[in-house]
């Protein structure tokens, strides 16, 4: 006589809530023996094999042989058919569009860059991201109902309601576009919005420096200063989704007007273009430095790498400047530190390329200024995802949601 398992095998909503279990198991743990998955699930392990037979026969798990370390039997580890689907993800830059099309543990399968100029306007803009988008799926012909849909992460302040972008910053006077409902409806596919620091942090917390952090915090560096906050694994967005704009903390009360109406905001000091400013302010002075002659003597090509090669270079006047940049931005973080006591802040962005020149001095202000007991439980950290984060992290609503329901039936 066949031996009768109770319970769970019988009721198909049980079974279902198992198969979510075991497959999520699966698939953060994973390779992963069924006695691993038996334990970590609180599940019998005939109830296991029941689930992760019926996993494997329909493509979403695979299986290997370990061999056996103390001379027993082999035991078999399952782990995610990662390419069971795909998910794209967009980032729109302020001159570019971005797209990746990767696999369920963000492996990139396909990427372009679309650049434009934003006076192509509104339209111009919906068009070329539906053209990106279209081109996109179409490199995967035949495979189009592999994707489990599309995640895009705008510079603006997002309704988390209705996916719609309130405010496009680097766009200007585009109005309030109702991004999700366009894309979904031209391009029949699930689409998420979020705000592009907010989207990076999840890419860092799934896939970069963050990953395995229950609470860190990530903070963009690029044309503006932004983030993202990540609290029990989850992303944080706050009542009106503006939670993350660390750009407004404000580091000097003498400091330069903000585009928020308040004075000397991070933001107004620490991103790469107000720093660029004040490197060209100090050369117009007539004080004399290796930044000038990196140009070609044109002040109007300094970028940000020119005050880099610099400061590498041992320029005073850059070394200066990133001097200036480390207080400030380690007194921004000080704050950060002392409210929300993070393990981890990952630093991403353009800033990145500065990583090495700041990372001590921003330590030595966390040093002397943040609370002794946030201060020794918190690692500061350059982003290693390069230009990626936002596009990959766009999609993880999307595969947190497919892994909850794995769709067994
Ligand atoms: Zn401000």
């Amino acid at each position: 006589m066949t031996k009768r398992i109770t319970g769970v095998h019988r009721s198909p909503l049980l079974r279902r809530f198992n198969a979510s279990a075991i497959f999520a198991n699966i698939f953060h743990d994973g390779p992963i023996t069924q006695r691993e998955i038996s334990r970590a699930v609180g599940l019998s392990f005939a109830s296991v094999t029941s689930v992760v037979s019926a996993l494997e026969k329909k493509g979403l798990i695979q299986r290997s042989v370990e061999s056996s370390t103390n001379g027993g039997r082999p035991a078999a580890l399952y782990k995610c058919n990662s390419t069971y689907r795909y998910v794209m993800g967009i980032e729109a830059r302020k001159d570019e569009l971005f797209f990746v099309v990767s696999d369920l543990e963000g492996r990139v399968l396909s990427q372009s860059t679309t650049p434009f100029d934003k006076k192509i306007g509104r339209d111009g803009f919906l068009d070329l991201l539906l053209r990106g988008a279209n081109d996109q799926i179409s490199n995967f012909k035949g495979r189009e109902t592999k994707f489990l849909g599309i995640g895009i992460g705008v510079a603006g302040l997002v309704n988390p309601e209705d996916g719609s972008v309130t405010i496009l910053s680097h766009l200007s006077n585009w109005g309030n576009i109702p991004l999700k409902q366009i894309l979904e409806e031209k391009l029949r596919l699930r689409v998420v919005v979020h705000n592009l620091a907010a989207a990076a942090a999840l890419g860092e917390s799934w896939y970069g420096l963050g990953r395995g952090k229950k609470n860190f915090l990530f903070l963009s560096v690029t044309d503006g200063v932004g983030g993202g906050i990540v609290i029990n694994g989850q992303l944080y967005t706050g009542t009106a989704g503006s939670a993350g704009e660390f750009g407004h903390i404000t580091v000097d009360d003498h400091g330069p007007v903000c585009t928020c109406g308040n004075v000397g905001c991070l933001e107004t000091l620490i991103s790469i273009p107000s720093i660029i400013q004040s490197a060209k302010n100090l050369l117009a002075d007539g004080v004399s430095s290796a930044i000038r002659d990196i140009a070609g003597g044109d002040l109007d090509t300094i970028t940000f790498s020119t005050l880099v090669e610099a400061a590498k270079r041992e320029d005073k006047l850059a070394y200066k400047l990133f001097t200036d940049v480390a207080r400030y931005l380690g007194e921004g973080i000080v704050s950060l530190v002392n409210l929300l006591n993070p393990e981890m802040i990952v630093i991403g962005g353009d800033l990145v390329q500065a990583g090495n020149l700041i990372l001590d001095s921003v330590n030595d202000v966390l040093k002397r200024q943040a609370l002794e007991v946030a201060r020794k439980s918190v690692e500061i950290v350059f982003s290693e995802l390069g230009g990626s984060a936002c596009a990959l992290g766009s999609v993880v609503p999307l595969i947190e949601e497919f892994v909850a329901s794995p769709m067994l039936d």
